[in-house]
């Protein structure tokens, strides 16, 4: 390895660890915040509808089908069935299925709004966290003392 080489590589491990160091702090931060205020940061930029759904399910409602729609989709040998969550989530479910034996071959979720996660990287939101949020955010008085 030529010393330019070397050196590049020396300085982009630096700014890995840099990098790793500063979310370590960060992470240590909000978890800090959370300890005192007893509010997980991730939930600040979300909304109701998401804190909702977060802290207990989704409702889910199928998109009704229309006969021609089903129809061709037994003909091509896959039924596609689309649900969304009647609560303004964003979150969308569509589940395939085999038409000869109506067993479920594919599931999917897709979410349509950004703020309905969390950032990438910062682990999964426990449900409590998003109640805890959602229940604050709601009666202010009464746990904002
Ligand atoms: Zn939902």
């Amino acid at each position: 390895m030529s010393r330019s080489v070397a050196a590049g590589v020396k300085a982009r491990i630096a700014r890995a660890e840099a990098a790793k160091l500063a979310a370590a702090k960060k992470s240590a931060t909000a978890a800090a915040k959370e300890k005192v205020l007893g509010i997980d940061q991730r939930t600040d930029n979300m909304p109701e509808e998401a804190l909702a759904c977060r802290s207990r399910m989704h409702i889910w409602v199928e998109v009704p089908l229309t006969l021609t729609a089903l129809e061709k989709m037994i003909e091509a040998g896959v039924v596609s069935i689309t649900s969304r969550c009647a609560n303004q989530c964003g979150s969308v479910w569509i589940e395939v299925f085999d038409p000869k034996t109506w067993d479920r071959i594919d599931t999917k979720r897709i979410y349509e709004r950004a703020d309905y996660g969390v950032p990438k990287g910062t682990g999964r939101l426990p449900k409590r966290s998003a109640r805890r949020a959602l229940m604050t955010r709601r009666f202010p008085s009464l746990f904002n003392k």
